[in-house]
């Protein structure tokens, strides 16, 4: 798989990407992620990739030209045209079941907006679609486009144990159910401050321990996010 990501703050990203399984995956070859810098593409002699807003209002507007020609450069290097997401609070939230579908595509490219985010046309232009990372606003897209990366690239063969160590969990889709949350987790010691774990755990009865897994998860769900059972 190959991401590249759009972004004034490429450093930002690079921290992030280069550490722990992201970064695992990637000294591994299991992705590419390349993050691109949108001001090396402004023909400004200031190197200015923003301008003010038209009708007045806060903040500035980042400007077509810098981003389409960023991710036309992509286009030409990459020899195909991959789906642009731009992150944005004004996108569909993200979910599990989008993260896995993302995990299945060859590449893509994110866009991460600043200020007061970017011209319409220029997405109107590009196809992008718009991925939010939930309903609050940040200041810029590079904290989004990370997580979305983490949520897709822990999906790629490979990268964690196997497919049995996330299709358990919390909010990955089901075929017969609504995606549950992942029931309780125990470890070492099995009394801690006089709290037990549950004794079906510490016993060797794999099944009945597989029916209290799917019970855990169905309790849980109903306290905590009913509304993912409706
Ligand atoms: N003025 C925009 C609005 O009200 O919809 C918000 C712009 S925000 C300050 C700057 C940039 O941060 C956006 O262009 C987007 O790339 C990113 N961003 C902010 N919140 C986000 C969220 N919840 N999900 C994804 N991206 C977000």
């Amino acid at each position: 798989m190959r991401i590249e990501i759009l972004t004034l703050f490429p450093e930002m990203c690079e921290s992030v990407l280069s550490e722990s399984i992201i970064g695992r995956a990637r000294k591994q070859g299991k992705v590419q992620i390349h993050c691109r810098n949108i001001r090396d593409y402004t023909q400004d002699k200031h190197k200015r990739v923003d301008d003010a807003p038209y009708g007045g209002g806060f903040g500035m507007v980042m400007q077509c030209g810098p981003i389409a020609d960023c991710y036309r450069a992509v286009c030409a290097d990459w020899g195909v045209t991959p789906k642009l997401f731009y992150m944005s609070p004004q996108g569909k939230v993200l979910t599990q079941a989008k993260a896995k579908e993302l995990s299945e595509s060859e590449s893509f490219v994110l866009l991460c907006g600043h200020y007061e985010g970017v011209d319409e046309r220029v997405l109107e232009a590009l196809e992008a679609e718009e991925i939010s990372i939930g309903d609050y606003v940040l200041t810029g897209g590079e904290l989004p486009a990370l997580v979305l990366c983490d949520a897709v690239v822990r999906l790629l063969p490979g990268v964690l144990a196997g497919p049995g160590a996330y299709e358990g969990e919390s909010h990955y889709p089901q075929d017969n159910t609504p995606p549950l949350l992942e029931h309780a987790q125990y470890t070492r010691p099995p009394v801690w401050e006089g709290r037990e774990v549950p004794a079906i755990l510490i016993g060797g009865n794999h099944a009945l321990q597989e029916k209290w897994r799917k019970e855990d998860s169905l309790r849980r769900t109903q306290t905590k996010r009913p509304d993912l059972l409706q």
